[in-house]
């Protein structure tokens, strides 16, 4: 099975679209599992006009304090990155749970072992059939999560399993823009990102940012041209030379395509593409 993934910095390149039509091109001939990891803002489901109903939960480990064994030594506090725990000399530390990314060190760090653990539901997961060749898997955070890359790693590692027992030929991964976290979690192991950009002076810019993080998760790059008729091509094509990438795709700004896209005609929209 081949792990594929449409990915961009900026917002609004038509990352998710191009996605989409990637994933209902290649279900023509072969099976495929898509998967929206975008979690904390998925639309691929509306976009297919589909229904997200009946969640698998997503749990995550968060800490919670032991007083009877705390030596309220203060370490917990120090190594936390996320400062989600407050510490005063001599007195319990207090977790901050908004900032808490429940990263496990300062359980592990704790020499008291004072420090448990509690499951808390921290999104969901979605499974949608569009056709025999062609199923859609949505990840969604809950409202308040500080930091989504555990979800998203759970997410995509669910969405693994459910293309292997599938036999599916493509699990194919739409991100959420940006190089944070998340993105490096969509991201981490797959075979080829499709980087989505458009030739703007802030789409060449964030260009630049996708193709570094994909050189140093050593993952093979295409760049996918978006409203390539209307810009100045040329900065697109010196990141991909630098790059040593190419532009695979090109597609054209045209109403018709604009049109095709506002009623979910996504059989005309591949073939205008
Ligand atoms: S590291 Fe352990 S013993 Fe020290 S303050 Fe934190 S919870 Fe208490
Ligand atoms: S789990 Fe990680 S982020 Fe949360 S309080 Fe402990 S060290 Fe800090």
């Amino acid at each position: 099975m081949k792990i594929l993934a449409s990915s961009g910095t900026k917002g609004g390149v038509g990352k998710s679209t191009f996605a989409i039509l990637l994933a209902f091109k290649l279900s023509k001939e072969k099976k495929v599992v898509f998967c929206d990891c975008d979690v904390e803002c998925p639309n691929d489901y509306l976009i297919l006009g589909e229904k997200l109903k009946n969640p698998e939960p997503i749990y995550q480990k968060f800490p919670t304090l032991d007083k009877e064994k705390c030596k309220k030594c203060g370490l917990c506090s120090e190594v936390c990155k996320e400062h989600a725990i407050f510490w005063v000399k001599e007195k319990y530390p207090f977790f901050i749970y908004d900032l808490c990314t429940g990263c496990g060190t300062c359980w592990l760090v704790c020499p008291n072992k004072a420090i448990k653990t509690k499951k808390k539901i921290v999104g969901g997961i979605y499974k949608n059939k569009i056709n025999d060749n062609f199923y859609l898997i949505t990840g969604l955070s809950k409202a308040g999560i500080s930091e989504t890359g555990p979800i998203v790693r759970e997410v995509k590692e669910r969405a693994i399993k459910f293309a292997k027992e599938k036999n599916a030929d493509y699990l194919i991964i739409d991100t959420a823009p940006g190089t944070h976290c998340s993105v490096i979690q969509a991201l981490l192991n797959i075979d080829k990102v499709y980087a989505v950009t458009e030739p703007t002076p802030l789409g060449s810019h964030d260009l630049g940012l996708i193709l570094e993080l994909a050189k140093k998760l050593k993952i093979s790059t295409e760049i996918v041209l978006n409203k390539a008729n209307v810009g100045n091509k040329k900065e697109i094509e010196e990141i991909a030379k630098k790059f040593g990438t190419n532009i695979s795709i090109e597609i054209p700004y045209s109403e018709e395509l604009i049109n095709a896209y506002c009623n979910k005609k996504l059989e005309k929209m591949v073939k205008l593409i």
